[in-house]
Order: structure tokens, then sequence, then C-alpha cells
């Protein structure tokens, strides 16, 4: 990455860094564990989007990535594996700071990058085609994937690398080209992706970077004539204008959006273990996780008691900047969402929810700069308040109480989301039991947060549509062809008169 400070050549269009072509005013990027200015970026302007759509379409029309043999791209993606893991002390590093979460989640973030990158290289080994049996020795019948064109890879602030990462193998894999847009709000990780990317050496106008505000910037490739695909990470509000947007010129669409994440726990597992994992499945990165498991659902004979250590337990995380080897939860993303999130815990104590943990901003003056807030834990919650349906995208966890299993089952499917859930027993048959009838794109069992590169990730309702990872991941990114061939034509005989 250039120096931030002293550069705004930030937009990275045809293979060059440039600056934004208008006048729009820089863009700051604050830290926000001290509110203190991290960068100051550029912003594009329309004409931007359009130079960079261009310059996707110019690439993929060209052939240099999209006609490559599907192994020789696989060999780049294995190279920028490479290279991001040689600079993964630098990216956690600046992960941490722009998202304000731990270095040690941020290397776990970059981690989980190459293993994107890693799997993505291997896609002439997942699915290549196939042959079709047509049943008529004269006919081969074969179905093949093309890429499907000009990609516009919009991502969310909270996980800025892993989600992006999370689109681009599998669109450079499946031989499309792309322009990417990371959130306003946490930038930085992804500019230094496509500055160690230019290493790899893909062929210019593969990879563009545009910045700015996802109302104008992003509004604006999401509705270019030229974009063939979007993938989108974000909000429900946002998706939907995506989705509307993407609707005039039937572009494909996958949306990752949020959701409202049940973790159901039985009276028959581990107390330790159990209480352990609800706090990381509720508060890893102050809760500001699309999966985060934000609503417990506890069986009532140990529901007095779960509460009790789960609220001691919370009130003893310890909040710091993302570098401060001591620290647990670092500060939420921005002043605004800390505000955003405040007003879900006012309207839920309003509610009648109990407030047993947290609920207010820290009171340490070394952490009153930062938009920090408490691991906040309510306790007799019920399905119909706001608190248990609304995702609120931050560190505040509800609890209610389940007598039978069909109950639990009700109340975890009670849900407009439908991206992720755990179920915790010790009862193996219950286990899969509840595992499938959840209408959930991913079921923990026994565990919560783990994803596999190779297992599809994804949700269900109003959590979104298509696939990241697996198989699916890459077909997201292909057109699927069948091409039939006939090795002995003759005529058809449909119609019965002969010509002269
Ligand atoms: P957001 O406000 O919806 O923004 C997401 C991205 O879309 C940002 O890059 C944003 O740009 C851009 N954007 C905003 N309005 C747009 C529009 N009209 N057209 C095109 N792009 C637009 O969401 P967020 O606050 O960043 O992220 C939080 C949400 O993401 C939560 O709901 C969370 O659950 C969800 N999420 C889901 C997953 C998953 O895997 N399902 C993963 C992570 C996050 P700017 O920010 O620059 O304005």
């Amino acid at each position: 990455m250039q120096d931030l400070l002293t550069s705004l050549e930030n937009l990275y269009i045809g293979g060059r860094w440039i600056r934004s072509s208008g006048q729009n005013p820089p863009h700051q990027v604050l830290n926000p564990a001290d509110g203190s200015v991290l960068a100051t970026v550029c912003v594009a302007t329309t004409d931007d989007v359009d130079n960079a759509v261009r310059s996707a379409r110019a690439a993929f029309d060209g052939g240099q990535w999209s006609e490559l043999p599907i192994r020789e791209r696989g060999q780049k993606l294995a190279r920028i594996a490479e290279i991001v893991l040689e600079h993964r002390e630098e990216l956690a590093r600046i992960e941490s700071l722009d998202a304000g979460k731990t270095l040690r989640e941020a290397r776990l973030d970059v981690d989980d990058a190459v293993s994107a990158f890693r799997y993505f290289a291997n896609a002439a080994d997942l699915d290549s085609g196939r042959m079709v049996d047509a049943g008529d020795p004269k006919i081969i019948s074969r179905i093949g994937y093309v890429p499907v064109g000009v990609c516009a890879l919009i991502a969310a602030w909270n996980y800025p690398l892993q989600t992006i990462s999370w689109k681009l193998a599998p669109a450079l894999a499946a031989g499309n080209t792309v322009v990417i847009k990371p959130s306003e709000v946490t930038p930085l990780s992804t500019m230094k992706l496509v500055e160690l990317m230019e290493q790899a050496e893909l062929p210019a106008g593969t990879v563009n970077l545009l910045l700015g505000p996802g109302s104008r910037v992003g509004a604006a490739m999401t509705s270019h004539p030229e974009v063939d695909l979007i993938s989108f990470t974000g909000g429900l509000e946002a998706g939907s204008k995506v989705m509307a947007a993407a609707s005039a010129d039937i572009k494909k669409v996958a949306l990752e959006l949020g959701g409202k994440n049940p973790n159901i726990i039985f009276d028959d597992t581990d107390f330790e273990t159990v209480v352990d994992n609800a706090l990381s499945g509720a508060f890893v990165h102050s809760g500001q996780v699309c999966s985060a498991g934000s609503r417990l659902i506890v069986h009532e004979g140990i529901y007095d008691r779960f509460v009790a250590e789960l609220a001691r337990r919370a009130e003893l995380i310890r909040l710091g900047n993302g570098f401060d080897p001591s620290a647990e939860c670092g500060p939420l993303a921005t002043a605004e969402h800390r505000e955003a999130v405040e007003g879900h815990i006012e309207r839920a104590i309003a509610e009648g929810a109990r407030l047993v943990a947290g609920g207010h901003r820290p009171p340490e003056p070394e952490l009153a700069d930062g938009y920090f807030l408490r691991p906040t834990v309510f306790a007799d919650c019920e399905r119909t308040m706001g608190i248990v349906r609304e995702e609120v995208f931050g560190p505040v966890v509800t609890v209610e109480r389940f007598s039978t299993e069909q109950e639990a089952v009700f109340l975890a499917n009670d849900t407009e989301y439908g991206l992720a859930g755990a179920v915790w027993t010790n009862d193996a048959s219950r286990a899969q039991r509840v595992a499938q009838s959840l209408r959930h794109g991913t079921v923990w069992i026994n565990d919560y947060h783990p994803y596999l590169p190779q297992a599809e990730w994804g949700g269900f309702g109003k959590s979104g549509f298509g696939r990241e990872n697996g198989i699916q991941g890459l077909n997201e990114y292909r057109e699927t062809r069948h091409i039939y061939q006939n090795i002995q034509p003759a005529p058809a005989r449909w119609f019965q008169a002969e010509g002269a």
C-alpha cells in the first residue's frame, strides 16, 4: 500500500493506482479504538465506476484471464495465497487497527483469506464438468462451465479481508474479472490485498478497486449495465436495494445478509464448556459477526444457573485496543453504530427484558475516545421482543427459556433470518434431530463459529441467497453450458415436404 497519509492514488483501475477523477472530498478512515485518523483516502466518482467496470469488461473480453486454462489461473491463486501468508502480520495489524478487532482474531482472518485462495486454487479439480449419457451412441453430451463475466464484489465492514477473499478467490478461479468495493469504514486491508496481488501479475484490468460510500459508489456499480454479477455482503436494507438494482438488467446476484442466530442449550451438556462457548459465540469481535450466537435458547433445568454464570463471565471480558495483548474484545466499528446498538439496548429494557450484564460504555478513561460498549446480557427474553427478533450486530445476547425439544426448535426457527445456529447436547440422536429441523444455512453441534472453505456458507430466508465457499461457492461465478454434439447428423424429417 502506498503511504496512505500522503497519497490519494487509492483507486486501482486497469492495473494502475490512480486518484479519483472528481472533486469529492477525501474520506478519513478512523481507528475505532480511539477515534484517531488512520488514513485519508480518495472517493470514487461515477466516472471512476464506469472506468473500472469498462476496464474489467475489456480485460474479460480480451480473454487473457478468462480464457487462461483453469489450472494456470489456479497457480496464480496459489501464488496469491503464498503472498498473503508472507504478509500475515502486516495484514493482521492493518485489520486490527481498521476494524478494531484483536490482533489474535485479525491473524485468524488472514489465515481464512489464505485458505480461501488455496481452496479455489484447486478449482480445476473441484468440478470441471461432466459427460452426460444421452442414451444414444451418436450423441456426445457434455456439461461444462464458463465464467459469468464482470463481477461487482461488495463487502461489509466487519470482516473486510476475509469477506473480499471469499468472493475474489472463486470469482477469479472461475475466470471472471472483478470490480471490488470494501466498506468506507474499513477499506485498508482490501487496499493492501490488491497491492500485494500485483506481485502475482494478473493481467491488467482483471482486478479493479473502488472506494467510496455504498449509497453512491456501490449503487453505481450495481446499476452499471456492463456488470454481469453482483456478490454482496451486508445488511438487509442495502441488500434489498442491490437486488432491485440488479433486476433492471437481470444481473446475477448473491446476497450474504444478516442473521439472528439461535444457540440452543440442553441441560445435559458440560456446563463450563457451554457457558464458555456461549460467550465466544456471542461476543467475539464485540458481536459484530453475521453469525453471532446472539439468541440463546436455554433449557429450564439450567436456566437460572446459566444466566448467572454467563452474566458473571461477560462482566469479566476485557476490552481494549486490538494491539493490547490483554484485550479480549475491541470497540464497535463507528460512533454511529455504537449509538444504534445502544438504541436496541434502551428499547429492550423498555420492553421488559432483564439486563443482567453490561448495557453501558466502559468506565475506564483510556477507552473513552473509542467506540467501546460493555458485553451485554439480557435474561427473561420473549420471542416477540424486538431485541430477540432484530439483528443488533453488537455485543448483546438475549436468553430465552425452553422446556421441550419441540419448543426449542420452534423458537430457533421463529425468525425471518436463517444464517446459522447451534445445538448443545450430549444426546447424539437429539443433536441430529434438532440440527435437521433447523432452517439455517449452517448448523453447529456442540461447537460455535468454525467454518470451512470446502463447506458452503450462506443463509435461508432474509439472510440472503447464493453460497460462498465449497463447490456451490465456485458455481455462483460460473455459467453452466451444455454442449450436445450429434456425430452422425441426418435430416430430421419433422416436416414432410421436400423442396425442389
Ligand atoms: P451495509 O451497510 O449493508 O453495507 C455493506 C456494503 O454495501 C458496504 O460496502 C456498503 O458501503 C455497501 N452499500 C451500502 N449501500 C449500498 C447500496 N445501496 N448499493 C450498493 N452497495 C451498498 O452493511 P454493513 O453495515 O457494512 O455490514 C453489516 C451487515 O452485514 C450485517 O447485517 C451483517 O450481518 C452482514 N454480514 C453478513 C455476512 C454473511 O456472510 N452473511 C458477513 C458479514 C456481514 P459503505 O459501507 O462504504 O457505505
